[in-house]
This record gives structure tokens, C-alpha cells and sequence, in this order.
């Protein structure tokens, strides 16, 4: 390593430094584990489990399996223990792990840059009838998680998928996760540049490497280039977008240090012009600085949006060029706001080939294994095999011709996966909640689907785009921050002063260009009962009082 831009100084003040020498950053020699996190990824490899999953785990099951490893290395290969049934959210915080353990896991297929085939959703299907009750969730990162996995049954289960390509490695965990790419991808005709290769390289580099399997926590990464802004770029740990540049042609802006949660941060621009063939270098660049210099004494800290904050975006830079490429990087332009709201996909949409993509809205991302098995059926008999997922918990059916979109659509909404969906049904997204997940502390999916009910109930004519994501807890997994309504889960008071589920209201977040958190109401929190009544009002008074053209997030 050439140098260590924050080495402590001898000449310099002591308090001037102090900051930086308790932040367990590994390029300045702090290389003692300073919390249990730390502890556990140096006593073994997260990707080490797998031998003990295949062994010891399956055959002596649930109980026989280590701690470090139940609530630590499984992540590495995308198993979470899920929560016990019948355990309140007033319990969520007072609980100890254990106790909210049950012997079943989540476990989630990475789906990197949204890209399936039909062979592998049909044994998706497949595991989840056989293996996780009929569960499949689409998440907000193009992955697929199921539910009520036994341990037993995981070895199997990885013989399956990786039997057609696909894995759970590194799905979870201190790790370099899912790859997000635009789920249009060398077949939309207004696309920048074809961002797959690199999804492809990068993952071969560094999914599964040990190189990168102990990172401060987890990495979050996104390629597109569709003008459309399509991978939720903002709020990546590094994000490469499609841009033209005026000398040198197609290529990619960077972007570093994005991330929701507690103290949400828009990603910053590096203000450079990468092409394709490059990206991988700097993506390897942008995750060996988190690897080596990320903070890693405080988990609040230890994503890489709190060391670009303090270096900014031309210290981040400089160290990527000089210490990790060697090379400068050339200048280039930020890309053009996106002449669409919605960048779903969704609706039937012409591809440059001349055949045509269908994207469909299931209710906020939930499916099951059956119906899985029922897309592939129909995608294999109207395209060519070809299916996305996308960042906004939707579907894809890649190359259907002319004459075949009516018959794929008709198949499509007798599953109730719409593609023509009410602005409710395309914006509303739910995050896991308290059917399944330990931090929750409310009700989240079942919650989102009856809110899409009833405000197509009771606002017919509303044809906004509108987003409305449902939390289960103070987390961001459903990206509340930057929604137009986002709600986050928390238990209130109801009229008789009794504590029930509810929400605390955000209002008038975005992604895109105008990228921002939405603006947190001060003492704003519904009740579960009143959420439609309070949702329809906002709507109604937006209605009435928009001017001409303005968006609900100005
Ligand atoms: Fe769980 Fe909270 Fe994330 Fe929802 S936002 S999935 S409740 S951690």
C-alpha cells in the first residue's frame, strides 16, 4: 500500500487525531477485532460454515449448531434465523436473540443484476413447495427469499440451484451482496450502454473470494445503463451509472457511499467517466477501500457511507487512484434526469430486437413457490426463457413477440400479477415484518396488500405515480426514507391510550435526480386501523392542491 492517508501524525495534535485511532481501520493497523462482530469473522471465514451445513448441521440438525455460527457465519451463505411465531413487537427489543430464535431460517437466492431463466424459477418453485411451506418473496434487491427453511434440508437445496447456476453465497453477511443490475439489460432501446458484462466479471472476481469476505459489513453495489436510472443507484455503496461521454462515448459514472438505515446518506459522485471494460477495476478498487479502511470498532458506523462522509468525495478518489488503480480516471459528465417516474418496467414495452418485455406487479414483491413455477410456465411459452426481477419487488417477462403479449398478459392477470396495476398496486413496496423477521416490530406485507385494497377502493381515479413503503422497524430495508409516503414501524398509542402497531410518517422522499429523504412528519404517527384514512387524505389534499405538473415530492 503506497500510503495511509490517515496514519496518525507524530507532529500533530494529539485530539486531532484520536478520532481516527479507535476507528479499527485495517490500512492504519488496527488490526484487533474491537467488538464480537470482528471477533467472530477473524476466529473463522464466514464462507467456512458451509463445510460444517453440509455435515455436522444437517445430520445432528438445529441444535448442534454452534452460536457464532447460527447468528454469525450462516449469513455468509444467506441464512437468517427467522423469528419465533406468536412473539409481539412490544417484545422485539426487550427479548435476547435466543429467545426470539425459531429453528427455521430465511434463506435468500441472490439474483445478481435481476437476471433468471425459467429453468431456474421453476426449481425456485420447486424448493419453495417442497422445502419452505410454498414462501417466495421478491425483494427490493432483485433477489428471492423463502421462509421456514430446516437446516437439514440446506445441502440439498444448494445442490439444486447451483445445479442450474443459481446460489445463496455471500446473500447475506459482512459481504459483497447481490450485484443489482437494470433489469432491462441489452434488450431496452433506450439503453446508454449494456452494463452485463461487468455485473458478470465482478461477481467472478469477487463473490466467494476470501479476498473480500470479511468486510466491515455488508456492500451494496448496482450497475445500469438505462437512462431510466433503474437500480436505485443513490443509496449503493458504489453504483455505476450509464452516461455518454462527449469524447469518449458510452460508459459509466461512479457513485460512492449511499446507504439507507439510520443516518441515510445519498450517494456522492466521483465525478469520474468509467468504461465498461473498467469497471470491475474500480468496482475491485471501491470494495478493497471499504475493505481496508472502512471503520470497523462501531457496527453503526461501519458502512462505507460514514468514511465518504468524512473523506469526501475527492479524498475517496485520489486514494482509489493512486493507492488501488495506479492510473487517474478520466472526467466525465453526471447522467440526464430520466424523462419517466415510474422505472419499473412494468407494462408492455418494446426491446431493441422488435420482440417485447412484460413487467408485472405481484403485491408488494409477495408470491409463492406454486405461482413461481406457474410464471415460468407461462414465460417459457410466450419468450424465449428470459425473466428480470427488479429493484422495486416486480417481474419481467424478456422477448415475447407481437402476436404473443395479449396471450402472456391475459395468463399473467389470471394470477393476479398485473401488468396494467393501479398506482397503488406498481408503488407500494413491504419489507419483511413481523411474520418472519426478528427486528420487526410491526405487521408489514399482509399490511401493504389491504392498504392497496382499499385505496383502489376509495381513490378509483388516482393515476399518479405514487410510491408507499411499509418498514417494520426503525431499519430501511423497504427504502422508507426515500419514498413519497414511507412508513416506518413502531408501536403507538390509539385513541383509549392503548399501545398498537403503527407508523411514523415520512413524507415527500425521492430517488432519481432530485434524490431525498422525506421529510419526517414531527409527531406524525398513524395508528394500523387509521392508515388508509390517513394515506387517502394525503392523496386527496395532494389532488387538490397540486400546480401544474408538480410531483408529490416537491
Ligand atoms: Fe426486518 Fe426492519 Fe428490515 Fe423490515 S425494515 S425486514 S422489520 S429489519
Amino acid at each position: 500500500m503506497a500510503s495511509t492517508p490517515d496514519q496518525p501524525n507524530a507532529a500533530a495534535p494529539r485530539r486531532k487525531v484520536s478520532r481516527h485511532r479507535g476507528e479499527g481501520q485495517w490500512a492504519v493497523g488496527h488490526m484487533t477485532p474491537l467488538n464480537a462482530n470482528e471477533q467472530f469473522k477473524r476466529d473463522d471465514d464466514g464462507l467456512n460454515v458451509r463445510t460444517r451445513i453440509e455435515t455436522i448441521y444437517r445430520d445432528r440438525g438445529f441444535d448442534a449448531i454452534d452460536g457464532a455460527d447460527l447468528r454469525g457465519r450462516m449469513r455468509w451463505w444467506g441464512l437468517y434465523t427467522q423469528r419465533k411465531p406468536g412473539i409481539d413487537g412490544g417484545k422485539t427489543a426487550i427479548l435476547e436473540p435466543e429467545e426470539l430464535d425459531d429453528k427455521f431460517f430465511m434463506l435468500r437466492v441472490r439474483v445478481d443484476g435481476g437476471r433468471l431463466t425459467t429453468e431456474q424459477l421453476r426449481v425456485i418453485g420447486e424448493v419453495s413447495q417442497e422445502f419452505a411451506r410454498g414462501t417466495a418473496d421478491i425483494t427490493d434487491r432483485q433477489n428471492i427469499q423463502l421462509h421456514w427453511i430446516r437446516i437439514e434440508d440446506v445441502a440439498e437445496i444448494w445442490r439444486r440451484l447451483e445445479a442450474v447456476g443459481l446460489s445463496t453465497t455471500e446473500a447475506c453477511g459482512d459481504t459483497p451482496r447481490v450485484i443489482l443490475g437494470s433489469p432491462v439489460a441489452g434488450i431496452a432501446e433506450d439503453e446508454i450502454v449494456d452494463g452485463t458484462w461487468a455485473v458478470d466479471e465482478a461477481h467472478r472476481r469477487i463473490v466467494g473470494n476470501k479476498e473480500f469476505s470479511n468486510l466491515p459489513r455488508k456492500f451494496k453495489s448496482a450497475i445500469s445503463g438505462s437512462p431510466l436510472l433503474d437500480v436505485a443507484h443513490e443509496i449503493n455503496d458504489v453504483a455505476f451509472v450509464g452516461v455518454r461521454h462527449p469524447e469518449h462515448g458510452p460508459g459509466f459514472d461512479v457513485w460512492v457511499g449511499g446507504g439507507l438505515s439510520t443516518n441515510p446518506k445519498i450517494g456522492v459522485r466521483l465525478g469520474a467517466w468509467v468504461p465498461l471494460e473498467e469497471v470491475p477495476d474500480v468496482f475491485e478498487g471501491v470494495i478493497s477501500i471499504f475493505r481496508d479502511y472502512g471503520y470497523r470498532r462501531l457496527r453503526t458506523r461501519a458502512r462505507l457511507k460514514f468514511l465518504v462522509a468524512d473523506w469526501g468525495a475527492e479524498k475517496f478518489r485520489r486514494v482509489l487512484e493512486d493507492e488501488y488503480l495506479g492510473r487517474a480516471l478520466t472526467d466525465g459528465p453526471a447522467p440526464d434526469q430520466p424523462v419517466q417516474q415510474w422505472r419499473d418496467h412494468v407494462g408492455v414495452h418494446r426491446q431493441k430486437d422488435g420482440r417485447y418485455y412484460v413487467g408485472f406487479a405481484p403485491r408488494v414483491g409477495r408470491v409463492d413457490g406454486t405461482t413461481l413455477s406457474k410464471i415460468a410456465e407461462l414465460a417459457e411459452a410466450h419468450g424465449s426463457g428470459r425473466l428480470r426481477t427488479t429493484v422495486e419487488q416486480k417481474m419481467i417477462v424478456l422477448d415475447v413477440e407481437r402476436d404473443r403479449v395479449d396471450s402472456l398478459v391475459a395468463g399473467l392477470e389470471s394470477l393476479d400479477l398485473q401488468v396494467q396495476p393501479s398506482p397503488f398496486r406498481r408503488g407500494t413496496m413491504a419489507c419483511t415484518g413481523i411474520e418472519f423477521c426478528k427486528l420487526a416490530i410491526v405487521e408489514t406485507k399482509a399490511r401493504g396488500s389491504s392498504l392497496i385494497d382499499e385505496l383502489e377502493r376509495r381513490l378509483p381515479e388516482f393515476d399518479e405515480p405514487i410510491t408507499i413503503n411499509v418498514n417494520g422497524c426503525p431499519n430501511a430495508c423497504a427504502r422508507i426514507q426515500v419514498a413519497d409516503i414511507g412508513l416506518k414501524g413502531q408501536l403507538v398509542l390509539d385513541d383509549d391510550g392503548r399501545q398498537v402497531e403503527g407508523y411514523q410518517v415520512h413524507l415527500g422522499g425521492a430517488l432519481g435526480l432530485e434524490a431525498g429523504f422525506g421529510r419526517k412528519v414531527r409527531g406524525l404517527k398513524v395508528t394500523a386501523d387509521e392508515l388508509p384514512d390517513y394515506v387517502e387524505r394525503v392523496l386527496k389534499r395532494f389532488q387538490a392542491e397540486r400546480t401544474d405538473g408538480e410531483r408529490f415530492a416537491q
